[in-house]
């Protein structure tokens, strides 16, 4: 293991993300499948989050989960659409996906095979979407299979597992979610109770201050006020 990818293992997935985009040659060597332990060490720091699935490699799903950009545009956007592993904002959520029929005009499948997402309008549902990409080509890969049966069975397969995996994400982003807001209270509570107490303690006297700043019992707040008499 070189010293850089050694070191790559103990950052946030994040980092690794940027790092990759610095230059060519970390590029280059962080998209190999061997550097796939890199970004598995830099995932499993993060709290919670479910383990890479299947259908991506170590870095798409870096990309996926951390990455807050549209991947239509480019835009700003924490949407992550998880079942068809996505990132889009509004308008791209729009112009991207499709509804479907159960079988599309040739009698390929559709539904069960492509994941499918809210497409909202000014933040109303709509309709359910496929991906339009994800959908040619899953046409495109279906009419050059040999053997199509068993290509359906496999794309069912992995739909059921991209659906579980979708929901344990969509768990954990709730959950970090409300830790956050959890975490954000509490600081500002800290915060308005430090203030709190500046403001009422500067009106009180030294003794009242040692009472509710050193709860130690008597002899020793006794010995504390003699030494620090009030003003
Ligand atoms: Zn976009």
């Amino acid at each position: 293991m070189s010293f850089s990818l050694y070191i790559a293992g103990y950052i946030q997935p994040m980092d690794i993300l940027n790092l990759a985009r610095t230059c060519k040659s970390f590029r280059q060597l962080l998209m190999t499948k061997s550097s796939a332990f890199v970004w598995k060490a830099a995932r499993r720091q993060v709290n919670g989050l479910p383990d890479c699935p299947t259908d991506l490699t170590e870095p798409q799903y870096a990309h996926l989960v951390f990455y807050p950009r549209c991947h239509g545009c480019g835009k700003y956007t924490t949407a992550i659409l998880w079942r068809i592993r996505r990132r889009y904002c509004p308008d791209c959520r729009i112009e991207r996906l499709c509804s479907v029929n159960p079988y599309n005009e040739e009698g390929i499948q559709m539904i069960s095979i492509l994941a499918t997402e809210k497409i909202a309008i000014e933040g109303e549902i709509v309709a359910f979407g496929v991906d339009k990409e994800q959908m040619e080509l899953h046409i495109h890969d279906h009419k050059r299979s040999s053997d199509k049966q068993q290509y359906i069975t496999d794309k069912k397969e992995q739909y059921v597992a991209i659906s579980v995996h979708a929901r344990q994400c969509e768990k954990w982003q709730s959950d970090t979610a409300l830790q956050h807001r959890i975490d954000l209270e509490m600081r500002r509570r800290e915060r308005d109770n430090s203030k709190a107490f500046l403001i009422v303690s500067s009106s009180l006297d030294m003794n009242t201050r040692l009472n509710i700043l050193v709860p130690m019992g008597s002899s020793y707040l006794a010995k504390l006020s003699s030494e620090n008499p009030s003003p």
